[in-house]
């Protein structure tokens, strides 16, 4: 199939990548010219602007940072002579998707919004949960290419039903993230040993993917590499929090989990790691989780 690919970063690279392998036809865009370059030593033709994507291809995916990229980048593309579908793979939200689709409906292009989970190593491994929510001839479509990137949810037919799926995941994570964050944090301090703590914790039922993947990789290493950066993590809780209060639903758990978020992001910084966020905890506790035994 010809595909146009927008977004080359973390994840947007390994997925265009598998696409390529799997014998799709790619041209690839991304404001960084160098993340252009990369794809095209694989065998992508390289396009100058979002435009020109949307001049060449009928099927546009996107992975973007942030919703209101999204929004600028289907706006460009909506002029396109031959795009016919926006497959948005970013995390932007029900209430953006709901956006992006009113304007790409105007044009006659259909918007699928198709937001994934399983981080870069996912990515680069096919094993991605890939949620889609779209018109159903057009996620026919693109049913084919999007099994490259893992396995397959149709959430339903009405745009932003992915997203909120996908929020809905990321929150769960991250509210593990800062969970066992302060849980391991607290055992250190008593004088525990965090390698054990995590063996039991993977044995016993506090295990999550925080504990199973991210502190093994990324925390008790001390390398704080896992791929998703505390700003990308922090937006997705913001998103999470605003649709759940517009929906009236209540927000305890959730709503302290987003402060734990909001303080990484103030002392650590946006481009950090995620795995970063337990840094602020352990200054404050005054103690170190991992690192050389
Ligand atoms: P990233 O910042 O690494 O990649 C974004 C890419 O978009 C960059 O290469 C950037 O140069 C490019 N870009 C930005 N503005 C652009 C524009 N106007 N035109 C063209 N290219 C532009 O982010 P990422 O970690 O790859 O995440 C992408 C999306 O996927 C986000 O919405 C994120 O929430 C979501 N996501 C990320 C992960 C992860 O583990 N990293 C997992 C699941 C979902």
């Amino acid at each position: 199939m010809d595909i146009g690919f927008i977004g080359l970063g973390m994840m947007g690279q390994p997925m265009a990548g598998r696409l390529i392998d799997a014998g799709h036809s790619l041209v690839v865009y991304d404001s960084r010219p160098d993340a252009i370059a990369a794809l095209v030593k694989r065998g992508a033709q390289a396009a100058k602007s979002v435009a020109e994507i949307a001049d060449r291809v009928e099927t546009v995916l996107v992975s973007l940072p942030s919703p209101e990229v999204v929004l600028a980048v289907a706006t460009d593309a909506s002029g396109g002579k031959t795009i016919k579908r926006f497959v948005d793979l970013s995390t932007t939200g029900a209430t953006m998707a709901k956006s992006v689709a009113e304007a790409l409906e105007s044009k006659k292009i259909a918007h699928i919004d198709s937001p994934v989970s399983g981080g870069v190593g996912g990515a680069q491994k096919g094993t991605l949960a890939v949620m889609v929510s779209g018109p159903a001839e057009h996620v026919a479509a693109v049913k084919d290419a999007l099994a490259v990137f893992g396995k397959i949810f149709v959430i339903g037919d009405k745009p932003g039903m992915a997203q909120t799926m996908k929020l809905a995941n990321n929150m769960c994570s991250a509210a593990a993230m800062a969970a066992t964050s302060e849980a391991v944090v607290m055992g250190v301090k008593s004088g525990l040993d965090p390698h054990i703590m995590i063996d039991v914790i993977n044995a016993g039922s506090g295990q999550s993917n925080a504990s199973m993947a991210k502190f093994p990789r990324s925390i008790l290493p001390r390398s704080f590499d896992f791929g998703f950066t505390t700003g990308l993590m922090a937006k997705d809780v913001r998103l999470f929090l605003a649709e759940a209060k517009a929906l009236g639903v209540q927000t305890e758990v959730t709503g302290a989990a987003g402060r734990v978020w909001e303080t990484a992001i103030s002392e650590m910084g946006a481009a950090s790691d995620f795995t970063n966020v337990i840094q602020p905890i352990e200054k404050k506790a005054g103690v170190i989780v991992g690192g050389k035994k």
